[in-house]
């Protein structure tokens, strides 16, 4: 097969896209689609402080690879969430990343916080994918705010993506799907959130970090279930076997054709949030969630 560019020998063949790339033509598209995801939803701009939420596996890094080999101002967050067989690999691929590719790093040990997740898991009744993410989002969302960065970007792909908005679609999920897309302006105690990898699947992610030399995470976390969103990720892989470019082509038209509309009806049935009292995180209870859970936490 050959490089739809260049015509040399190719490496990487994109059936989604009907085409095939040699690895420096395949960098090329891989840029291309990234700078298509920024200018297509005003994701950035090179004035933007920009932080990055790595998690040491292969879509955060190949984000953070891709915004600096861009020129942006980018400073990774790497979260320790202290889960015993994946916690410490993570941190070590993320700290060793960020030195070779020149990126700062900020590490936010969230033992430090009093919710070791391994704790946390014993004591909060609830699935702990749901509460570890719920934290994540916290914490990241918090440091952004709190050190001046004027977005958060994180490394969602093509299939969590559609797999999310699949899942949405299927139990007609309202609030949802009215702020699902590869950008969620800034509001009131809420920094902006940017997916620049919106438009790239897994396999293309991987694909990047093998032909730039990025080494990411292999150790899963002992904690995963593995369900969240994997079914359906297999029966949309079917589908785009069957029918090559269909899962962009979903997504694309629910952003372009879809999503204002969910947005309207939303606005409609709004709920207002408040600032916590205790943190100031927006809210619609008394106390935020993770001001809860540390209630909770603290109990001996
Ligand atoms: S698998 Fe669940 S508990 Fe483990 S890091 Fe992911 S969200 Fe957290
Ligand atoms: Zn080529
Ligand atoms: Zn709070």
């Amino acid at each position: 097969m050959k490089c739809r560019r260049c015509k040399k020998q190719a490496v990487v063949a994109l059936p989604g896209h009907n085409t095939a790339f040699c690895a420096e033509c395949y960098l090329l598209f891989f840029k291309r689609q990234v700078e298509k995801a920024i200018k297509d939803h005003k994701l950035l701009t090179q004035k933007d402080k920009i932080l990055v939420a790595i998690s040491g596996g292969k879509d955060s890094l190949a984000l953070a690879w891709q915004l600096a080999n861009l020129g942006y101002d980018v400073t990774g967050l790497h979260i320790d969430l202290a889960i015993p067989g994946s916690s410490e690999q993570a941190r070590e691929l993320t700290t060793s990343f960020c030195k070779n590719f020149n990126i700062e790093l900020k590490i936010l040990e969230i033992k430090n916080e009093g919710l070791a997740i391994p704790e946390v898991k014993k004591r909060i009744r609830r699935p702990i994918c749901s509460v570890c993410g719920q934290i994540k989002r916290y914490f990241f969302n918090k440091f952004a705010l709190d050190h001046g960065f004027t977005v958060l970007a994180t490394g969602h792909n093509l299939d969590d993506e559609v797999a999310r908005l699949f899942s949405n679609t299927l139990r007609w999920d309202t609030a949802h799907l009215s702020d699902q897309g590869p950008l969620l302006p800034a509001e009131n105690g809420f920094v902006r959130k940017v997916k620049p990898l919106y438009r790239l699947t897994e396999f293309e992610t991987a694909n990047l970090c093998y032909l730039v030399g990025i080494e990411y995470g292999f150790a899963p976390c002992p904690y995963s279930t593995g369900a969240s969103f994997t079914y359906y990720k297999r029966l949309l892989e079917e589908l785009e076997f069957k029918q090559p470019g269909r899962k962009l082509q979903f997504y694309e038209g629910f952003l372009n054709r879809g999503q204002k509309g969910f947005k309207l009806l939303e606005q409609k049935q709004g709920q207002e949030l408040t600032p916590c009292p205790e943190c100031g995180y927006p809210t619609s209870e008394e106390l935020c969630g993770i001001c809860r859970i540390k209630k909770v936490m603290e109990k001996i």
